[in-house]
C-alpha cells in the first residue's frame, strides 16, 4: 500500500510531527483511500476499521470501476449482472466504515483478456472519460490529509487496474503533474 500524507498550506500544519498513521488518525486526519475496483478497499481494512470506526476520522472512498469484469462468486449468482452486485456491495461496505463513496464508471476489464495492459487499459479509461479529472475532483471535494492506495509497481495483487487506479494518484498529486498545488506530497510512505 501507499500513504500520502499531504500538508496544509493555509494554515499551520497540524500533520507536521506525523510520523505514523496513528499520528494521522491522532489529529483527526481526512483519509482518502483510492482503488480500481469494490472490494480493493478491503486490502487497507484493519486501518479503515481503527481510524474510520474505532477513532471516528472523516474517511471517503473512491473506486475507479464498478467490477463488471471479475467473477462472480455467489452460489445463487449475480443477478441482474455482476457489476450491479459489486456496487450494492461497495455502498454497503462504505456504509460500515461510515465512509462517503464515489464510484466512477470507468470499465473493468476481465483479466482473462491478456491483451489489456497497463497502458491499454489507461487508454480505454481516457476513451470513456477523464480518469484523472474524476480523480482531481474527488480530492478537491474530500480535502484529504491522508490518501491510502495501492502500490504502483505490482499493485499489491498484480493486477494492472490496481496498478494504473496507483499511477493515476500519483500522476494528479506529485508536483510535476502541475495539478492541485494545494495537494501536493509532503511525505509517502509503502509497504
Ligand atoms: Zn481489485
Amino acid at each position: 500500500m501507499l500513504l500520502f500524507g499531504m500538508p496544509v498550506l493555509w494554515s499551520e500544519d497540524p500533520f507536521a510531527r506525523a510520523e505514523y498513521f496513528d499520528d494521522y488518525v491522532d489529529k483527526g486526519a481526512r483519509i482518502l483511500v483510492v482503488s480500481a475496483h469494490p472490494d480493493d478497499e478491503s486490502l487497507a481494512g484493519p486501518l479503515l476499521a481503527y481510524a474510520c470506526l474505532q477513532k471516528g476520522n472523516p474517511c471517503h472512498i473512491a473506486v475507479f470501476t464498478r467490477g463488471g469484469g471479475g467473477t462472480c462468486g455467489l452460489l445463487r449468482g449475480c443477478k441482474p449482472d455482476l457489476a450491479t452486485v459489486r456496487t450494492q456491495e461497495m455502498k454497503a461496505a462504505a456504509r460500515r466504515y461510515r465512509a462517503s463513496l464515489d464510484l466512477a464508471h470507468f470499465s473493468d476489464s476481465s483479466l482473462k483478456v491478456t491483451k489489456y495492459t497497463r497502458e491499454a487499459i489507461r487508454a480505454l479509461w481516457e476513451a470513456e472519460g477523464d480518469p484523472k479529472g474524476w480523480l482531481r475532483g474527488v480530492i478537491e471535494r474530500f480535502q484529504p490529509d491522508l490518501l491510502i492506495t495501492l502500490d504502483p509497481h505490482h499493485g499489491f495483487t498484480g493486477h494492472v487496474e490496481h496498478q494504473l487506479a496507483s499511477l493515476l494518484v500519483n500522476e494528479v498529486l506529485l508536483p510535476r503533474a502541475g495539478y492541485l498545488p494545494d495537494h501536493s506530497i509532503s511525505r509517502s510512505f509503502t509497504s
